[in-house]
């Protein structure tokens, strides 16, 4: 890594995270590692999760399942999003589970041959995304699916609302319940709670739960859980500016008395979004305010009282929760977790050995 933007990831603690979440769901615990694993890397937060305990990996797509499979983890796989009908013979020969989600999905597969494909079905409860409504429509793609040779080894819902409207959950659970008893088969997989639905909702229908933000330690009801995942950047260089300078694009901060500003390494091309323009940074016992618009590659934050040189910046982590950073932000932490691109280095801590691992991009640099 040569320039000192970093996110750093504690692997160890998802493993602890994954072992309580199993604890305080008593059933099988599907992780869901779609999104390079929410930005954090699929293939090491897989073998963090698989080494404690996971009972399946939960995927978004094809190439996602194809990623971890051609990593060499040879543990379940189910894709949750759509996928094609023309891409049926590479699931099968990768022993990767799909969603079955659409009368149309379900007769074409049958029409095109599915012998052998795994699937869940996918019932749509209230999320109004994919997934079968109707239960005659559930029961009829269930009867085509058989009928055609797929192995249906799943059923299952996703709530919209489990962080925040109960009522919303309790219907579409109940919604899931009826549809599963109107199927009345022994599916080997029945699951619906998400992360913050495993903490409080204690259903007895399913026997597994799927959960993913809460891997790092972010759950509206659990508070034991940790947080792994950290992202830093360091001061560069520190300069005094007078009362009425201004500094960065547009001039959209004028200091009001000698000031010192300190620039870092990091931008909204790394997925700092501008918004974060007025938020503050966390650097040697001090919070520092981010002046000025957010550049490209580079973040002007003013200090309070002189940092050593290159202090070690903090945007969210020990001092500064995620969760606290997405409600100034006005979003949700998936989403800023998401957005940290490839060009920030990840680096894994692990059984207290740290693993600096290159990003794609680094490495381009490195074998010019
Ligand atoms: C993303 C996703 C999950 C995981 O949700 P979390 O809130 O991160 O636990 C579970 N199920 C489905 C269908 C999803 O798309």
């Amino acid at each position: 890594m040569y320039r000192r933007t970093w996110m750093e990831i504690d692997l160890d603690m998802i493993s602890d995270n994954i072992r309580k979440l199993k604890k305080i769901c008593g059933k099988r615990v599907i992780a869901v590692l779609k999104a390079d694993a929410y930005g954090c890397g699929d293939r090491y937060v897989a073998d963090a999760v698989l080494r404690a305990g996971a009972d399946m990996a939960a995927v978004s797509s094809l190439d996602e399942a194809l990623m971890l499979r051609n990593e060499g983890f040879a543990c379940s796989i189910l894709i949750l999003g759509m996928t094609d009908i023309r891409d049926i013979p590479v699931m099968i020969r990768e022993r990767i589970s799909c969603a079955a989600f659409s009368k149309e999905w379900v007769e074409a597969a049958a029409a095109e041959g599915c012998k052998g494909l795994k699937v869940h079905l996918k019932v749509d409860t209230g999320m109004n995304r994919i997934g079968f409504r109707d239960k005659d429509e559930l029961k009829k793609a269930f009867e085509t699916l058989k009928d055609a040779g797929a192995k249906i080894e799943g059923i299952f819902t996703h709530f919209c609302c489990a962080d925040t409207d109960m009522d919303m959950t309790n219907a579409q659970y109940a919604r899931f319940r009826e549809a599963v008893e109107y199927l009345d088969h022994p599916f080997e997989w029945i699951h619906c709670d998400n992360s913050d639905a495993t903490a409080m909702f204690k259903d007895p229908l399913s026997n597994a739960c799927r959960v993913g933000i809460s891997l790092y330690g972010i759950n509206t009801y659990e508070k034991t859980l940790q947080y792994p995942i950290s992202l830093y950047t360091e001061v560069i260089m520190v300069k005094t500016v007078h009362a009425g300078e201004t500094i960065g694009y547009g001039a959209t901060y004028t200091a009001q008395k000698d000031e010192l500003i300190a620039t870092c390494p990091i931008g909204y091309a790394d997925g700092l979004i501008r918004a974060n323009q007025g938020r503050k940074v966390y650097v040697e016992g001090q919070y520092a305010e981010i002046v000025g618009r957010v550049c490209m590659d580079q973040v002007m934050i003013r200090l309070e009282k002189p940092v050593s040189p290159n202090a070690q910046v903090e945007i969210f982590g020990p001092h500064i929760s995620l969760e606290k950073m997405a409600e100034e932000l006005h979003t949700i932490p998936y989403e800023i977790i998401c957005l940290i691109n490839a060009r920030v280095t990840r680096t894994y801590v692990s059984r207290g050995n740290e693993t600096e691992v290159n990003t794609r991009m680094i490495q381009s640099r490195a074998s010019a």
